[in-house]
């Protein structure tokens, strides 16, 4: 641990002296908060009040004065961690520098002097917050116009504090998100805010940026269509606003550039994730995926196999080994490989090479841009040689499928790595599948588990705070509103069909049109959606549709979604993140006014036209407001309950925000997805308790019970699902990490022929015992194919005699070679020069690694869907998945280091200087599926829009209390239904 944990007293007491007046704080706490969430809360309140008691004194600051702030809590800072970041430097880069051997101690370091920068930066921060915050708070008041409510300051310090910060719909989370967002870029390691679609990402940066901008930090929006020049400067902001895809395919394309240049992400340190439950619980039910077709072109392989059928190899037997031992005789002489039983090696004599080569029609195969055909050809022979049809794998239904070699097992589905399987499908003149395959992926749940500080805000993440805590480690606080929620939710009304529901819905709206009551429609699907639309048209009810598809365009028109007689239908995540006022959105109203006048945006013109159109717009949205309020505010309407709890309570939140009137209703048919997969029993027990005919409408709390259960049961489903995913990923998340680093070091630039060195050592010790001494009782030393291989492989040829070699010690002779080699090493680095071979060992080690990691996870995805089609007995797929997936990664790591090696020895230019990374040469597709937990289900038909003919005339009664109130509850208690479910 380090000793300069330095209290820095001074600077606490000449900022923060408490004055003996402590304002109040203004922060409404409902009866029903749960204790865990009231003591912390209890606690910040105290922070609070010391922010409100700095308020006076800074807003009397002028703005220049206020500016200077920034600097003077930046210099704090970087007094207090100097000491730990300039250790934490030393040691990366010690590391740098380090062989294989130092390098893992010196991680070690680096882990907890990483630890220690974030304990004392955290410590810092923390001593800065109450006037940060109260810095923020007056700046808000001078830019924005906002001056954060004292519920928004415990929402601040939820948020640095790396936890999520529970607040309603409308609570201004956006405004929140500042204080947070400010207080850690100070320590100059950038911010990231991550909203769920780029129209947001977008809004926010330009509503929030001049509020950072006046206090001197910089602000960028990453958005789909940026090139990486673009991304970079936004990266390099202090604060970061762009939505989660964007960041997490940013993270996986800058572990696929070759040069440093190109990555655009700094490290990850500090992320506010915006409506938190629905990216890191919702959107995490899929991954990212980059994926590209498997193949650039699969004629190569067909070229290598008719080229290896024109090369004239010879395969060394044992016998003929010893034979030429005694008679002296070069075995490699007159052919074009040599096929080594043993090893299972093939390599390719200079003959070979200059053959190949011609039959490729290019020049060499000593080219950087020519190691693909080399790869090729090895396969192709590989193929051609060691791998038998009926012995190693066997042809059915146009497929290689690959045999056990101990079981025997037919294994479907798995593919052989290093461009093998293709070699084998090429040699059998079957088609190569040139289908898509991964090319990079990550979870949400990894990608955000990877900054150094992770926190998030939404309207509903209680019900899923378990998943957040075992997952994220990330607690939920629950943080009172600013104002008195004045909504009243009314009980579901239950039918027995989806139709006599959809009837009533109908009816409601309409009553609402009528009495002027703007009501916000909630569907599940867009299917619904246009069910709806198509039975509000028949009824002559001017409504609108959101599908949050168009988020700009439906976000203009939600905003406008509580004017009177509004009618508004959307999807779950529909408008999501738009504050819906009563009465209408003036600002709104104004640009799309001015939208069609096509002015600049920061012209005089159009400042000039927004100021005068806003007081009009500004004067009839108030009368409207009124109006709106006396009929009862902003309605919203559930047509099914949705199969998460939280996302029922997201649409409900739409109403009665900052202490607006309101109400909200759900409207649930017995035959509803949620209610038929996942409630059955209890329907079934309901239906005959009630004797439901057609029509007839039921409210009780049995049935929301019943709702409940079955959506907790779904809930628990999907965290299934999640944890499932998860899993999979997680044997992947190990393997990408290995890699990554890997790629990293090799970016950074640092001494890649150290790594090279070492590996050479590595390599020579198993050649060693592989030929000399781990030959087994029987066999005896094999000096001829020793030599024979460091001529094929490194161009050396060995002057020591058998006995010489036979007398050494392994080290001697490991130690020996090991000099031998690199005196090559740095000949041919003379001839190249050494900035040369650095760029040369740096892109040509980079490339192996891609090409075999691409392999690599086209074999796992492989095994991947194999595994679930193998029958295991009692095996767990998922540990075999780990086992065989790790057996696999050793392999291709294994390889990666020799084929670095031998590569290297043999390269002897690159043409060009701007090598193309392998994976930017294929066409990329970015997936990120959406997918909902009922979806998986087998579906029954879905319920077609009816037709006009079909819509029924009778008009369906409004809901009514259908249990008597004295009668027996039917919830079988005994008691009276007024004393039981029905209080
Ligand atoms: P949320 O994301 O929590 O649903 P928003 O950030 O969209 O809420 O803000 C909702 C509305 O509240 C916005 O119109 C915003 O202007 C307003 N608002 C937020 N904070 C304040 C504040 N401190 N003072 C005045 N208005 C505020
Ligand atoms: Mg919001």
């Amino acid at each position: 641990m380090f000793g300069f944990l330095i209290k820095n007293i001074a600077w606490k007491l000449a900022n923060h002296s408490i004055k003996s007046h402590v304002p109040k704080v203004n922060i409404y706490i409902p009866k029903d908060s749960t204790l865990q969430s009231m003591s912390s809360i209890k606690q910040m309140s105290k922070t609070v009040s010391l922010i409100n008691s700095l308020e006076e004194q800074i807003s009397k600051l002028s703005d220049e004065k206020l500016k200077t702030k920034t600097q003077e809590f930046k210099n704090k800072i970087q007094q207090d961690t100097n000491q730990a970041q300039d250790f934490l430097s030393k040691l990366e880069q010690e590391l740098q520098q380090a062989d294989n051997v130092k390098r893992q101690d010196i991680e070690e370091q680096i882990k907890q002097a990483k630890n220690d920068l974030k304990e004392v930066t955290e410590k810092s921060l923390e001593e800065v917050l109450p006037e940060a915050f109260a810095v923020v708070r007056e700046a808000g008041k001078r830019t924005v116009e906002m001056r954060h409510f004292d519920s928004q300051l415990v929402g601040g310090i939820v948020l640095h504090r790396g936890k999520i910060a529970e607040m309603a719909t409308g609570e201004g989370k956006t405004l929140v998100a500042t204080l947070a967002a400010y207080l850690n870029a100070l320590a100059g390691k950038g911010v990231h805010i991550v909203t769920v679609n780029d129209y947001l990402a977008r809004r926010d940066r330009e509503w929030m940026g001049p509020l950072y901008e006046f206090l001197g930090l910089t602000v960028g929006t990453i958005q789909h269509d940026m090139d990486s020049k673009s991304r970079q400067q936004a990266y390099g902001c202090d604060i970061a606003y762009g939505t989660n895809n964007e960041f997490g395919f940013d993270y996986l394309r800058d572990n696929m550039v070759i040069y440093k240049e190109n990555m655009v992400q700094r490290e990850l340190n500090f992320s506010i994730v915006d409506e938190v439950d629905s990216i890191l619980v919702d959107e995490a039910r899929t991954p990212l995926i980059i994926s590209g077709p498997a193949e650039e072109s699969t004629d190569k392989y067909y070229t290598a196999n008719r080229i290896s059928g024109q090369l004239k190899g010879r395969r060394i037997t044992e016998q003929e080994q010893i034979e030429a031992k005694y008679k002296e005789i070069d075995l490699s002489v007159g052919f074009d490989y040599i096929a080594d039983e043993k090893a299972h090696t093939i390599s390719l004599t200079d003959e070979g090479e200059v053959k190949a080569a011609k039959l490729f029609g290019v020049e060499s195969l000593h080219d950087l841009e020519t190691i693909e055909y080399r790869h090729h050809v090895i396969s192709a022979l590989r193929a051609k040689e060691f791998f038998k049809r009926d012995t190693h794998y066997l042809l059915k239904d146009g497929q290689v499928i690959i045999v056990d070699e101990f079981t025997g097992r037919m294994m479907p589905g798995r593919r052989w790595s290093d461009g093998l399987h293709q070699a084998v499908e090429a040699k059998e003149g079957m088609k190569i599948e040139r289908e898509n395959q991964t090319l990079a992926t990550v979870t949400f749940q990894n990608y955000f588990r990877m900054y150094n500080k992770l926190s998030g805000m939404t309207g509903t993440a209680y019900t899923e705070a378990s998943e957040f805590k075992e997952i994220y480690n990330l607690d939920v606080v629950v943080i009172p509103t600013n104002k008195v929620l004045a909504r009243t939710n009314h009980p579901d009304c239950i039918y027995k069909t989806e139709e006599e529901k959809f009837n009533a819905v109908v009816e409601e709206i309409a009553e609402l049109y009528n009495a002027g009551r703007p009501v916000l429609v909630g569907t599940i699907s867009i299917e619904r959606s246009e069910r709806l639309s198509y039975l509000l048209k028949m009824r002559g009810i001017p409504h609108q549709v959101l599908n949050a598809k168009y988020h700009e365009l439906e976000a203009h028109i939600v905003s406008q979604a509580g004017k009177y007689q509004a009618v508004t239908i959307a999807t779950n995540m529909a408008g999501r993140g738009t504050d819906i006022v009563l009465g209408g959105n003036p600002e709104f109203l104004v640009k799309n006014v001015l939208k069609d006048k096509e002015l600049e945006h920061d012209s005089p013109e159009y400042k000039e036209q927004y100021d005068k159109l806003i007081t009009k717009f500004k004067n009839e949205a108030d009368d409207e407001h009124k109006k709106v309020v006396e009929a009862g505010g902003l309605h919203v309407l559930g047509t099914e309950r949705h199969e998460a709890r939280r996302i029922d309570n997201q649409l409900r939140g739409r109403s009665g925000r900052q202490g607006d009137p309101g109400s909200s209703r759900f409207y649930v048919a017995l035959n509803d997805d949620l209610m038929r997969l996942f409630g059955s029993d209890r329907i079934a027990f309901i239906m005959e308790k009630f004797g439901m005919e057609e029509g007839q409408v039921i409210e009780h709390p049995l049935v929301s019970r019943a709702i409940e259960i079955a959506q907790k049961r779904v809930e628990q489903y999907n965290f299934e699902i999640r944890k499932q995913l998860l899993e999979y990923d997680n044997v992947m998340n190990m393997q990408r990490e290995v890699i990554y680093s890997l790629r990293r070091r090799i970016l950074e630039g640092q001494d890649i022929k150290s790594y090279i060195l070492d590996n050479l050592f590595e390599l020579i010790g198993v050649i060693l015992d592989r030929y000399i001494y781990a030959q087994g009782e029987t066999q005896g030393p094999d000096v001829k194919g020793f030599k024979l291989y460091l001529k094929s492989r490194f161009s050396l040829g060995l002057d020591m005699s058998e006995e010489d070699i036979i007398s050494s010690s392994k080290d001697d002779l490991q130690d020996k070679l090991y000099s031998l080699l690199t005196a090559i090493y740095e000949e041919k680095q003379k001839t190249i020069g050494s900035d040369r071979m650095r760029y040369l060992e740096r892109v040509t080690t980079l490339q192996i690694i891609d090409t075999k990691w691409k392999d690599h996870l086209h074999a796992m995805d492989s095994l991947r869907e194999g595994i679930s089609l193998r029958a295991y007995g009692q095996r767990d797929p998922l540990i075999e998945y780990k086992k065989e997936g790790f057996a696999m990664f050793q392999g291709i790591f294994d390889s990666i280091k020799d084929d670095c090696v031998e590569t290297i020895f043999k390269i002897e230019a690159v043409k060009k200087d701007n090598m193309r990374s392998i994976f930017m040469s294929l066409p990329q597709q970015l997936v990120h599926n959406d997918f909902s937990g009922l979806q998986q289900r087998p579906q029954k038909k879905q319920p077609e829009v009816q037709k006009p003919n079909d819509v029924p005339q009778q008009p369906v009664g409004q809901p009514s209390q259908k249990v008597g109130r004295n009668v027996p509850c039917p919830c079988g208690s005994g008691k009276k239904y007024k004393k039981c479910c029905g209080k």
